[in-house]
């Protein structure tokens, strides 16, 4: 189906940051799949995993133990503080994991139409559940969604306590630490804190999406932690399988039993090759401490795109938490990836004038050099 409008490249090879096309073109990955092949294409390790795992053993099914798994789920809910894992097989079904636990955290309350918080701008999935918590422009042509969800501004506190004035039958607030596929959106110190306390005094679900902010790339583990906060739910996929598909939905204290035999499931989620997949992507995190990479050279990035390109009337501002950066031009630039795709650079753009970019979690500074003097010829 005609779902996507193609780039006019084909890769046919991919090492590090780097993809060759099927004309042998060479060109720096500065958007990773969009936030997925963090490590870098073709690790060796994870090749060795796929292929050790592979010839072992790839699927079961949930009806029993998968050690991979319980492993997998260990060592992300000691990361993140939760308690229980659900794993399945992308961010947008980690999404509807959280909607389902909200919906029965609320029904055990005995709330018979549970409302959820979302904000304005949010990016949250396709499928129709994670749709209904998306911002407004995604949903067009997809009515009637899935009822229950209450949208506010994005950075605004006020907001939410004025719905939970108007609303007893809130049970959940679910938002990203960052407004990814939003344009880069990153809210004020203090706010997901702010948030996390009107959870707490109202007993509601804190449930933040880190399916694009998550594993490293905002400099921490996880870009809530910026705010020193412990959510209740959390929605990870993307980087976890550096390119094998794999998502996750953890959560914390009661929220982590609200799920029962019956009540969730996926065939191939938490599978032994996506989770073995999992287990080598953190432990390569973990051991080279991607997240200090990722802090690094955000800052480095940061301070030369300020240095290089900050100044030209076109551009209005550039934001970045780590490797999560995006440049807000003056004017629609919608057709600039095409460009810099012709120079040689995978870029993206998003909300129409931001140029988004989510480089490898590896990237060093001779590498951001030459992303950003392509940057500088093709804004111009
Ligand atoms: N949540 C966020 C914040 C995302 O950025 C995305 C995808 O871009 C999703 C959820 C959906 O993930 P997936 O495309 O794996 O379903």
């Amino acid at each position: 189906m005609k779902t996507y409008n193609r780039k006019p490249a084909s890769f046919v090879k991919g090492e590090g940051i780097y993809l060759w096309d099927d004309q042998g073109k060479q060109y720096i990955d500065a958007l990773c799949g969009l936030a997925v092949t963090g490590l870098g294409h073709a690790h060796p390790t994870i090749s060795n995993a796929i292929k050790e795992q592979s010839k072992t053993l790839i699927h079961t099914s949930n009806a029993f133990h998968i050690k991979t798994q319980a492993e997998l789920a260990e060592k992300i809910c000691l990361l993140s503080e939760m308690d229980k894992a659900f794993f399945c097989n992308s961010g947008a079904e980690a999404v509807e994991t959280s909607i389902k636990i909200a919906k029965k955290y609320g029904n055990e309350k005995n709330i018979n139409n549970p409302k959820i918080i979302v904000m304005e701008n949010g990016f949250h999935g396709r499928t129709i559940g994670a749709l209904s918590a998306t911002g407004e422009k995604a949903q067009v042509g997809f009515h009637p969604l899935l009822d229950g969800f209450i949208r506010v501004p994005y950075n605004n506190v006020k907001a939410v306590e004025k719905i939970l004035l108007e609303h007893n039958d809130v049970v959940a607030i679910l938002l990203e630490s960052i407004q990814g596929e939003g344009g880069i959106i990153i809210p004020d110190n203090g706010y997901l804190k702010k948030i996390r306390k009107i959870c707490d005094k109202n007993n509601l679900l804190c449930m933040i999406d880190e399916v694009q902010s998550g594993l490293c790339r905002t400099g921490k583990w996880f870009a809530f932690q910026h705010d020193q906060i412990n959510p209740d739910v959390i929605m990870i996929a993307k980087a976890l399988g550096n390119g094998v598909p794999i998502g996750a939905c953890l959560a914390k204290n009661s929220a982590a039993d609200i799920l029962t035999p019956g009540t969730h499931g996926s065939t191939f989620g938490g599978n032994f090759l996506s989770t073995r997949v999992g287990l080598a992507v953190i432990d390569i995190m973990e051991k080279q401490s991607m997240n200090e990479n990722a802090k690094k050279m955000g800052e480095y990035f940061q301070n030369k795109l300020n240095e290089k390109i900050g100044n030209k009337k076109s551009v209005k501002e550039i934001r970045n938490r780590g490797l999560m950066i995006g440049i807000e031009l003056v004017d629609e630039c919608i057709n600039l990836a095409e460009t810099a795709l012709e120079y040689g650079l995978i870029i993206n753009v998003t909300k129409g004038n931001v140029i988004r970019m989510l480089p490898p979690l590896i990237i060093n500074k001779t590498q951001i050099d030459d992303i950003i003097s392509i940057l500088d010829k093709i804004i111009d």
